[in-house]
């Protein structure tokens, strides 16, 4: 299929091909292309490009659906659904920290590590062969080369300036171009206000401002069917932005890989990433479909399958906010949540729910200290088990946030935060799978929600339905 049949075949097509494509495309291009870091930054352009276009539509997404959503309850219930939804999603962050602590403490993948690293040199357990392989995994110097080819990439060319004519947010601001000293300091700016947007304040300020115009009767009506338009208006940008995401999504992933340079890291880390993508595939695949099971009573699978192009996407673009639109989509139209579910508790979920984030950031931390050598105490796992799930909360829906907010669970447990860098090189991997149940689990609440609300909700004036304009 070609390019442009493969995008006409738009959003459906998304599916099917995509995967092979982009690690074909990035294999072919790192074994016989000889590309300059410039080459390199041209070919990930149309990636970065849909990347920008996705974060730009966030804004008036969250916006326009919150608002309108809100303003269609009763402030009564609004309250009720956004309670059923925090505890919802707080529980299963809870019951993901617990399995990644379970997974790492039995499998012990650095403990296991340093043993086996050991018996392949052949000697005793000495400590300067186990302190050089960690100097090995921590390799800063690699990393810094790495970031500083990047940089002079983008400061070198013009190219970076004109993708700006798709800024990746309306209020774009000098806290995205900064480029840092620090890579967690810098990401530490990104985390907490996800690229310039407190999502956080937003959401508190739009849940407020629905809320007042719903109780505004007649005058606040002007102001809800300005939203309704807004919201319309923005999810057909949605649906064109869709039409180019398998083209994005090709460039995106063959981007990454070109950009790879050590691949020899994944054999080293590879029971640590083992641990972790089986928790997240127990949690995806069992904790979270039981749940489902249980209170809604239909195919958790089904509904899972439902959320397919929205789960591929954030597994290509590592990303649960920017994939909000697409699961705003998939939630809506193919497993028919009402709309006054999911405009609420979509945007809610997408900030603070991040099971697989969660999961994740325990894994992480036992495994530094297994390979830090450092006995933990049930003291310590259980302060491991509080920051990594606050550390979860704290983290914006973008790439590679969990990996910043993860310093907060090594600080806690007396471990060093440079030792971050241990697990840095497989992270941009790791993320994509641990974004992909983030996603999963917003979607999955606002099935539970809706059914936990129904009494409610049919109760409720048939009149707030219409205020929801569908525009597709
Ligand atoms: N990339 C993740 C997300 O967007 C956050 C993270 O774990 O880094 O949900």
């Amino acid at each position: 299929m070609g390019l442009l049949e493969l995008a006409k075949a738009g959003k459906k097509s998304v599916l099917d091909w995509t995967d092979n494509q982009s690690i074909g495309v990035g294999v072919l291009v790192r074994e016989y292309g000889k590309l300059s870091n410039l080459d390199k930054f041209y070919f990930s352009f149309p990636g970065e490009l849909l990347m920008r276009m996705l974060k730009l539509i966030i804004l008036p997404l969250i916006i326009s659906s919150m608002i309108t959503g809100v303003a269609a309850l009763d402030s009564n219930i609004s309250g009720k659904i956004g309670l059923r939804a925090v505890v919802y999603y707080l529980c299963t962050t809870v019951i993901a920290v617990i399995l990644g602590i379970v997974l790492v403490v039995t499998i012990k993948p650095g403990v296991t590590q340093r043993a086996s690293e050991i018996d392949r040199v052949g000697s005793t357990p000495e400590v300067s062969t186990v302190d050089a392989m960690l100097d090995l995994l921590r390799s800063p110097n690699k990393y810094k080369k790495y970031k500083t080819k990047r940089e002079k990439v983008k400061a070198t060319t013009s190219v970076d300036k004109n993708i700006s004519i798709f800024p990746d947010e309306p209020t774009s601001t000098a806290t995205t171009a900064k480029i840092s000293e620090n890579k967690t300091q810098e990401y530490k700016i990104v985390g907490m206000y996800s690229n310039g947007i407190n999502a956080l304040g937003l959401i508190v300020f739009c849940l407020v401002f629905g809320m007042v115009i719903g109780k505004m009767g007649e005058k606040g009506q002007v102001l809800l069917d300005f939203f309704n338009a807004l919201n319309e208006a923005t999810m057909r940008m949605v649906q064109i932005i869709m039409w180019y995401m398998p083209i994005g999504i090709v460039f995106l992933i063959a981007g990454k890989i070109i950009e790879v340079e050590d691949w020899e890291i994944f054999r080293k880390l590879g029971l640590y990433m083992a641990t972790v993508i089986s928790g997240l595939a127990i949690h995806s695949g069992v904790i979270l479909p039981l749940i489902y099971l249980i209170i809604v009573r239909k195919n958790p699978f089904r509904f899972a399958m439902g959320m397919a192009q929205a789960l591929l996407t954030a597994l290509m673009i590592s990303s649960s906010s920017a994939t909000l639109p697409v699961t705003f989509r998939c939630a809506e139209e193919k497993n028919s949540i009402d709309k006054r579910i999911t405009r609420f508790v979509l945007p809610v979920g997408a900030t603070i729910n991040m099971d697989g984030t969660a999961l994740y950031e325990a894994v992480a931390a036992v495994f530094i200290a297994q390979l830090n050598n450092l006995q933990l105490d049930i003291g310590q796992i259980v302060t491991i088990s509080v920051t990594a799930t606050a550390a979860s909360i704290g983290a914006a829906g973008v790439p590679q946030a969990g990996l910043v907010t993860m310093v907060i669970v090594l600080s806690a447990v007396g471990l060093p935060a440079e030792d971050v860098t241990l697990i840095i090189a497989v992270d941009w991997l790791l993320d994509r799978f641990r974004t992909m149940v983030n996603v999963l689990g917003d979607a999955f609440g606002t099935g539970v929600v809706e059914k936990l609300s129904k009494k409610e909700l049919e109760q409720m004036d048939v009149t707030s339905e219409v205020n929801i304009v569908n525009p597709f």
